[in-house]
């Protein structure tokens, strides 16, 4: 029960990781709202409707937040769209739509909160990133690029307010079971093939589930985890860091 008396808003908490997110941070004690595009969806959580690609209705949603939960000590940046396709796939309308809601949404929250972050004492930003920023993953050029931005973002942040108690980290999941993934494998012209394909990139065998990237989000969302900033936590069955021989080879 480290989080105790802090109240934490989560984005896209309605859905996935971030609702997984939600549940645990409420398990640890925190009170917690999400800001979604699609509040009804959000299940045993205060639900705010909020869309980050706009700056009038994220500072509406933070303040609506801060007042119902009296402060906010967690911010996690956790609302973002997906992109298919190489840099020929996508105009200059949908990059730019892209960026603004997986990158500037995470600025727009973390703004309209930092006055209430640096009131805290435990103040946490915790970014979702992806193994998109760290590994060049094929027909993924748009999204690895915001999630790129996301992590440099993470780090720059870091820097800027560590001095005012406001510790900022980002977790880099790999293929997640979320309904994102959900939709994505049923738009594959062979669905059970593309998830075959999905399992077998992380080393592990399997995808990760979004209840294992929730507790990294909340390990790093926690006062236990003061020294902590600056980070990138993979959450990837290995994807990124190992190299392994076949398993038939091994
Ligand atoms: P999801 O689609 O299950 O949930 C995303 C949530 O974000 C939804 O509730 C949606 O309503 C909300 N949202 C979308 N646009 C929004 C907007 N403009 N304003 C407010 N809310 C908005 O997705 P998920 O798989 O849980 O993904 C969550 C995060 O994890 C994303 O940032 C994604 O890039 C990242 N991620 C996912 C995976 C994966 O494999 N699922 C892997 C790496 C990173």
């Amino acid at each position: 029960m480290e989080f105790a008396g802090l109240k934490a808003i989560v984005t896209g908490g309605a859905s996935g990781i971030g609702a997984a997110t939600a549940k645990l941070l409420q398990e640890r004690g925190a009170d917690v709202a999400v800001l979604d595009l699609n509040p009804d969806q959000a299940a045993g959580v205060k639900a705010i409707r909020c869309d980050v690609s706009d700056d009038a209705s994220v500072r509406r949603a933070v303040e609506e937040a801060a007042e119902q939960l009296g402060g906010i000590d967690v911010v996690v940046n956790n609302a973002g769209v997906g992109a298919q396709g190489t840099i020929e796939a996508n105009d200059d309308d949908e990059w730019h739509r892209v960026f603004d809601i997986n990158v500037l949404g995470m600025v727009r929250v973390s703004r309209a909160a930092l006055p209430h972050l640096r009131r805290s004492g435990h103040a946490a930003i915790v970014n979702t990133c992806s193994v998109a920023a760290t590994a060049g993953l094929p027909q993924r050029a748009l999204y690895s690029a915001t999630k790129g931005a996301v992590l440099s973002l993470t780090l720059a942040m870091a820097a800027d307010h560590l001095q005012e108690g406001v510790r900022v980290n980002c977790v880099n999941p790999g293929t997640a079971d979320t309904p994102w993934i959900g939709r994505l494998l049923s738009s594959a012209p062979d669905p059970a093939a593309e998830r075959a394909a999905l399992e077998a990139r992380q080393p592990h065998g399997r995808l990760v589930s979004p209840e294992e990237v929730a507790a990294a989000i909340v390990y790093l969302a926690s006062p236990l985890s003061g020294s902590t900033t600056g980070v990138d936590l993979a959450v990837d069955g290995g994807m990124q860091a190992l190299r392994l021989r076949p398993r038939s080879a091994s």
